[in-house]
């Protein structure tokens, strides 16, 4: 937001950004601004189109609010806030694209932006094809001279494989792509794709920044360069926040890093534990020393979230559902970043198109909450007792 705040600590930022008392007859936090209509005073008022407000779809001061603290966490030129995380990523494709143009995307990539890609971008005449996130530099050899779009998520909120998102950024700018990268995971406090060369970062906003499960947003930060591009598409797509949901987004953004914090401990204590239960085969945490991917997470980022996925050995479904059925504490369900733990099995399958996911046995995808640890641990080993039991 100011240049004071870029020099600040991120728990500075996150407590200060974006807000003005002073503007709000003293109160802390900018209320909902709810509006369609903005007014004007005079002609030439309406003509010079120089007011900071015009026209509710265009944003809003509770918007702006949230927009600004992404803006000063990411190290952005500027930031939107969208009605969802699949909003933004389509929305950034978009503003990369035309017809005839190609873009790459992960293999481990969210699966709805596959589906956006796959059932519209397609039918608008751009092809979409998929990289083995393990692909780093080789990236350059899969550049085509219409290739404009690059979209990574790193790591993959399913598989936790980690992207070398510098030379990501070497080969797609050396190809005339832009880079976007899927940020949701690390949040901007553990990882800064823009500072290794990313044009765009996405979020869902729904997970992290909203904290509570109680809300759905998705922001878009870029470079300038980027900046203009993104803005127009969507203006002309008519994507806007409502002010309700803005206050939500900034009243979760203020805890952030302390949630973090908090969020990472946790899952670190947990993933630790269950590689060495009886009935794990594989923990896919990219902040475990075994991890295939994690010399690059110690390279690029300085933390790690809440979400991670183990492996259990080889079983038939009726094992999988004694695991999930009977589970006390965590409970099944998409989406996550919320206060409360969550645990869902995963079938990837149909999800990759580059290289078939090999790892045998079955996959859980947990989100570990604010509950108390050892309640949590209690809960995973009665499931594994379960799932012993049913194997
Ligand atoms: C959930 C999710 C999204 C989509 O966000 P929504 O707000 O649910 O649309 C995008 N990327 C990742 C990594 C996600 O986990």
């Amino acid at each position: 937001m100011s240049e004071n705040s870029q020099k600040s600590s991120v728990e500075t930022m996150l407590t200060h950004a974006g807000r003005n008392p002073e503007d709000q007859f003293g109160f802390v936090n900018t209320p909902v601004y709810r509006g369609s209509t903005v007014l004007f005073k005079t002609l030439a008022d309406i003509e010079a189109q120089s007011q900071r407000f015009l026209y509710g779809r265009a944003g809003n001061p509770t918007t702006e609010t949230v927009e600004s603290v992404i803006t000063d966490l990411e190290g952005a030129f500027r930031t939107k806030l969208v009605p969802s995380g699949l909003a933004a990523i389509t929305i950034a494709l978009m503003s990369c694209v035309n017809a005839g143009d190609d873009i790459l995307i992960s293999d481990s990539a969210y699966e709805p932006g596959r589906k956006f890609a796959d059932g519209f971008l397609e039918r608008m005449g751009v092809s979409v094809r998929y990289y083995d996130p393990r692909v780093g530099a080789g990236l350059a050899e899969l550049m085509k001279p219409n290739t404009k779009a690059v979209l990574a998520e790193s790591p993959g909120s399913l598989t936790f494989e980690i992207q070398d998102i510098p030379a990501l950024a070497a080969a797609a700018h050396a190809g005339g792509a832009r880079l976007i990268v899927d940020n949701s995971w690390a949040t901007p406090l553990y990882f800064k794709p823009l500072a290794l060369g990313a044009d765009i970062v996405v979020h869902a906003a729904t997970k992290m920044f909203v904290g509570h499960s109680d809300v759905m947003a998705g922001t878009i930060s870029t470079t300038e360069e980027a900046w203009a591009d993104v803005e127009r598409v969507r203006t002309l797509l008519g994507f806007f926040s409502s002010g309700d949901d803005a206050y939500l987004v900034a009243r979760g953004l203020r805890t952030l890093a302390i949630r973090m914090k908090e969020h990472q401990e946790r899952a670190l204590e947990i993933a630790s534990w269950l590689e060495v239960q009886d009935e794990v085969s594989a923990v896919l945490h990219p902040a475990l020393p075994s991890h295939p991917d994690h010399d690059l997470w110690q390279r690029d980022f300085t933390g790690s979230g809440s979400l991670f996925s183990f492996v259990l050995k080889p079983a038939p479904r009726a094992a999988v559902a004694a695991f999930v059925d009977h589970l006390e504490l965590f409970s099944m369900g998409y989406s996550w970043g919320g206060y409360e733990s969550l645990c869902l099995p995963v079938v990837i399958k149909n999800a990759r198109t580059v290289q078939p996911w090999t790892q045998e046995g079955n996959l859980f995808r947990v989100h570990i909450g604010f509950e108390g640890v050892d309640d949590l641990k209690a809960d995973l080993a009665s499931a594994l007792q379960r799932y012993s039991v049913a194997r």
